[in-house]
C-alpha cells in the first residue's frame, strides 16, 4: 500500500512487567459513575443507566507531563480505573487514568446542550498508568488523587454504580467493541482544578501509580 504522505504512528501503551506494547484502539469513558461524584456536580443520586463519551486515542500520554490546554481556565483532574480490553472482549488489564477536564466548557456545553468534545476530548486529556495485566473483574480497591501532596480525591472501587462487569456489555451495546478498546470507568468524588506546575499522584490498589506534571 502507497500513502500519499505519511500517517500518523499507531498509538500504543506500556504494560508493567513487560517490553511489548498494548496497540490502543479507542478510548472511551463512563459518566457519573459514583454517587459522592454525582451529587458534587449538582445530580441527583440514583442508578439510571451508564453514559459514555469518547476521547481519541492519541489523546493518551504516559509520559508524566500534562500541557495545559488552551481555551480554558478551568481545567480539572478525575482520577478514574481504567480498564483494557484484549482479544474476545477478555479483560486484558488495569491503569490509573486521569480524565482532564475543560469543566468551564462543559458547564457551557450542558447549559446550551452542545457536545462535549472541546471539554473532554482534547489533546493529551487521558493521561494513563502502564497497564497492569490481570483478567479478573476488579470489584474493589482505593482510589485516590494527590496535587502537590494533598489528597484530592479518595474512594474505592467499590462504590462505583456501574461495575466493570456491567460497563462492558453496556458499551457494546453502542459500539463495537474491539481489542485494544480501553474504558475509563468514572471518578470518585473530589475533583476540582489544577493549575501549572502542580504535580499529581493518583493511586489505585492493585493496579498501580500514576505522577503526572501538569506543564
Ligand atoms: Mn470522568
Amino acid at each position: 500500500m502507497t500513502l500519499v504522505f505519511p500517517g500518523a504512528e499507531p498509538v500504543t501503551l506500556a504494560v508493567a512487567g513487560t517490553a511489548a506494547r498494548f496497540p490502543l484502539h479507542r478510548i472511551y469513558c463512563v459518566g457519573r459513575n459514583y454517587h459522592d461524584h454525582v451529587v458534587e456536580m449538582g445530580g441527583v443520586a440514583g442508578r439510571e443507566p451508564p453514559f459514555f463519551f469518547s476521547k481519541p486515542n492519541d489523546a493518551a500520554v504516559q509520559d508524566g507531563r500534562f500541557p495545559y490546554p488552551g481555551r480554558t481556565r478551568d481545567v480539572h483532574h478525575e482520577v478514574e480505573l481504567v480498564v483494557a480490553l484484549g482479544p474476545s472482549l477478555s479483560i486484558f488489564g488495569y491503569a490509573v487514568g486521569i480524565d482532564f477536564t475543560r469543566r468551564d466548557l462543559q458547564a457551557e456545553a450542558k447549559k446550551l446542550g452542545r457536545a462535549w468534545d472541546t471539554a473532554k476530548a482534547f489533546d493529551f486529556s487521558a493521561p494513563m498508568s502502564a497497564l497492569a495485566p490481570r483478567s479478573d473483574v476488579l470489584k474493589q480497591g482505593a482510589i485516590t488523587l494527590d496535587v502537590n501532596g494533598m489528597r484530592r480525591q479518595a474512594g474505592d472501587v467499590a462504590h462505583m454504580i456501574w461495575g466493570v462487569d456491567e460497563i462492558i456489555p453496556s458499551l457494546g451495546e453502542y459500539f463495537i467493541l474491539k481489542p485494544g478498546d480501553v474504558i475509563f470507568t468514572g471518578t470518585p468524588a473530589g475533583v476540582g482544578p489544577v493549575q501549572k506546575g502542580d504535580f499529581l499522584h493518583g493511586e489505585i490498589e492493585g493496579v498501580g501509580t500514576l505522577d503526572v506534571t501538569v506543564a
